[in-house]
This record gives C-alpha cells, sequence and structure tokens, in this order.
C-alpha cells in the first residue's frame, strides 16, 4: 500500500532535543516510532518532517536562532545520509519524480513558528524549501496563542505580516495547535488553503487541539487538508483507544462531505501512547484493513492513505 503521512516529530528525535526515544539511531534506522527500514513496506511513501520549537518556551532570539538552525542541520543530514532511497522535496515536480523512483518523498515542516524570530531564520526557511509552517505551538507567541494557552486570543500584528509574507513564497499555514480565535482570524487575512497536519474531531473527542466541525467545514471549503492525529487523547477521553476510535474520527470528517480533504498526520514520534495494535508507523496496514472490514472502498481508503495529500501536494507545491 501507498502512504503520506503530514507530521512526524522524528528529527527532533534525532536532534538530541527528543524527549521520548529510548534508543538512539539515525533516520534509516532507530528505536523510535518510524525509520525508513520500517517504511519500505510501503510501495510509495512520502512524510512531512516536522522541525519541532519544542515543549519549553524560547526565551529569546538568539535561543530560537540556536534550536533552527540545529534541527534544520539535524534534517538535512538525515536527508542526506538516506539520498539512496530518499528525496528531500520542495515542489510538485520532486515529489512526482520521487514516486517515480520508489524513494520516499521528504517535505520540511515548522512546528511553532516562534522557531522563526529573526528576518535572517525566516529566509533562512524559505530557502530551506520548508513548506508548511505551524502558526503557533502550545504557548503563547509573538505570532499568536496556542489552543492550550487561551482560546479567545488570537493571531498577533506580527503573527499576520508573517502569514501573508510566507504565503508569498508558497509556504503554506499549519493550525494544528493554533487556538480558535487565530483559526479564524488566519481565515480573514489569509485566502490559501489551509492545513490541520495532525488534528482530530472535537465533536467525537472534546480536546482544545482538535477541530470544531465549523472549523474542519471551512477548512474543506478552501481545500485544505487534515490529517488523522494517533495520539490517544486526542481520539478518545478514554484511558485506552483502538483502531475503531480512529475510525470514530474519520467517519464524522467524512459525514461532514471532507472524505477528499482527510488524510494521516499521525505525529509518529510525538506521542507517547498509541491505540492498542499500533505500535509504530508499520500500524497503518492496520488501519487500512479495519476501514476495509467497515465497508470502505478501496479508493476511498486510498484517498485517506495518499492520494488526497498527493493531489493536494500536486495541485499546490
Ligand atoms: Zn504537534
Amino acid at each position: 500500500m501507498d502512504y503520506f503521512d503530514l507530521h512526524c516529530d522524528t528529527i527532533y528525535e534525532l536532534s538530541g532535543y527528543g524527549v521520548y526515544r529510548k534508543t538512539r539511531g539515525t533516520l534509516r534506522e532507530n528505536g523510535g516510532q518510524l525509520d525508513l527500514a520500517r517504511t519500505a513496506r510501503y510501495a510509495h511513501y512520502a512524510q512531512v518532517f516536522a522541525l519541532f520549537c519544542g515543549a519549553a518556551p524560547i526565551e529569546t532570539e538568539e535561543e530560537a536562532h540556536v534550536r533552527f538552525t540545529h534541527l534544520l542541520q539535524t534534517a538535512q543530514n538525515a536527508f542526506a545520509s538516506c539520498s539512496d532511497v530518499l528525496v528531500h522535496c520542495r515542489t510538485a515536480d520532486d515529489f512526482l519524480s520521487a514516486e517515480q523512483e520508489g524513494k520516499a518523498a521528504a517535505f520540511l515542516s515548522i512546528e511553532g513558528a516562534e522557531l522563526l524570530q529573526s528576518e535572517a531564520d525566516i529566509q533562512a526557511a524559505i530557502d530551506a524549501g520548508v513548506r508548511i509552517v505551524t502558526l503557533a505551538w502550545n504557548h503563547r507567541s509573538r505570532y499568536g496563542c496556542g489552543a492550550a494557552s487561551d482560546n479567545d486570543a488570537g493571531l498577533t500584528e506580527a503573527g499576520i505580516r508573517l502569514v501573508q509574507r510566507l504565503s508569498a513564497h508558497g509556504i503554506f499555514p499549519d493550525v494544528s495547535h493554533l487556538s480558535e480565535r487565530g483559526f479564524w482570524d488566519l481565515m480573514e487575512c489569509c485566502s490559501a488553503p489551509v492545513l490541520a497536519t495532525h488534528s482530530n474531531s472535537r465533536a467525537v473527542c472534546p480536546h482544545l487541539r482538535n477541530l470544531t466541525d465549523a472549523q474542519f467545514t471551512a477548512i474543506v471549503q478552501r481545500g485544505g487538508l487534515v490529517g488523522i492525529n494517533l495520539y490517544v487523547p486526542f481520539l478518545t477521553r478514554k484511558k485506552h483507544a483502538d483502531v475503531s476510535d480512529i475510525l470514530r474520527h474519520i467517519e464524522h470528517f467524512c459525514a461532514l462531505g471532507g472524505e477528499e480533504n482527510l488524510c494521516i498526520g499521525a505525529d509518529w514520534d510525538g506521542c507517547d501512547r498509541l491505540p492498542d495494535g499500533i505500535g509504530d508507523v508499520t500500524g497503518m496496514e492496520r488501519l487500512a484493513e479495519a476501514l476495509a472490514r467497515h465497508g470502505y472502498s478501496d479508493t476511498q481508503i486510498r484517498n485517506l492513505m495518499y492520494d488526497n495529500a498527493k493531489r493536494f501536494v500536486t495541485a499546490n507545491f
């Protein structure tokens, strides 16, 4: 099967900043939830690799610069050392040739715009081929407010300017982690398609990190994408989740007309609690099997697992 995933924190773990990984390793092979040895089972595989700002608040511009530079260097080194099986993609053409060669297609995103504080670092992200930026992580930053801080505070003037600057360079805004007010500020100041790379349905699981029906519908109307997140607290309020909990979010979003806007943003290496039966990136096969058992057609499964994200990339990147 083919698999296109919108969000993982594997680079953060490889950078040495990580918190979860017990066995360190490389992008090719490691003890975490995702490596290229395991994704080789997928006939075609594409992954958006996030440069995550980190859970500790960034205090100074210099600190942001040091973190951003180290994360970018980690990603570039990891991609270069796997160039026999992986291509760093910036454009639709890069993606299509990686697909044709049967290599993994890797894109770069930034999780937490507070990582980009100086003009030089914003320019470095553009030059490095970053294509997606989450505007806030959970904290309040100079650009706006995260979902865990205050849902009534939105984007700042600087945040609006950043969105417009990035949009002019073909970099798409990611609303995962953004406050609800920030989401609607963004919809007002930017006309581009919007992504929520790793967020679920708040109607199914009432967590601040999940999307309301109105938010999801607005993303669909823009031709955007939403990636289903496998972190247990975003799937259910129960202690444990299984595949049926993932299916409930997919069903709900499909019922809202999002069948062609839905994909996976599993959050590999960014979450320590996954649904039973899904221990790592190989578990997507189990999700596809469950969807087939529940009557989803081959086309519907392909759309969710790969084609919807592929269509977005080929139309927009
Ligand atoms: Zn995240």
